[in-house]
């Protein structure tokens, strides 16, 4: 995804499915985090203080979030909270996406129906039924699931999940403010 310079100033939705994250760094890290809640990579590591993100033993600054290393410090594993963050947004989209594939399924289920109990002639035949069950069930699966409601669960998933970052920095600098 192409980066947004000046997020705040977007005059009408960018990004993507119209939604630009406050945290470009969050966004990004994004991918990064599914595959270490899906425990694609190891747990522990080298990660950047600030945001988390996994960092090279030589890097001097976090290619995330561009902070200096020496000032963001780094830990060895990404905290449980700010996983959970991540994984709201993901459960948040796919619950969407589920959702919206179901009700494709059912709008199939009723042209099938529909067309079996009032086809008039030959569209009236179980045959076209079935096809329409089938292939269009399919196809509207995927209309109403990813390309719909995918979108719309993006946006409440990204939104939610940028809340609980929000939510996690305010409560860090209380931490060391004390
Ligand atoms: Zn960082």
């Amino acid at each position: 995804m192409a980066e947004q310079a000046s997020p705040a100033k977007a005059p009408e939705p960018q990004g993507e499915a119209g939604y630009i994250s406050p945290y470009p760094y969050v966004e990004r890290l994004q991918e990064k985090m599914d595959e270490r809640l899906a425990k694609k990579v190891p747990v522990k590591g080298r990660f950047c203080g600030f945001c988390y993100g996994r960092i090279r033993a030589e890097a001097e600054t976090c290619p995330y979030c561009a902070h200096a290393i020496a000032s963001a410090g780094t830990v060895d594993e990404v905290p449980q909270e700010v996983l959970r963050a991540y994984l709201v947004k993901q459960k948040t989209e796919a619950r969407w996406v589920h959702l919206g594939a179901f009700s494709g399924l059912i709008v199939a289920m009723f042209l099938f129906l529909y067309l079996v109990v009032w086809g008039p002639g030959l569209l009236g035949h179980p045959a076209v039924g079935f096809a329409v069950l089938i292939g269009g069930g399919y196809v509207l699966a995927q209309l109403f699931g990813p390309l719909l409601a995918g979108q719309v669960g993006y946006r409440k998933g990204a939104r939610k999940r940028d809340e609980l970052w929000a939510a996690y920095l305010a409560k860090r600098d209380r931490a060391i403010d004390d």
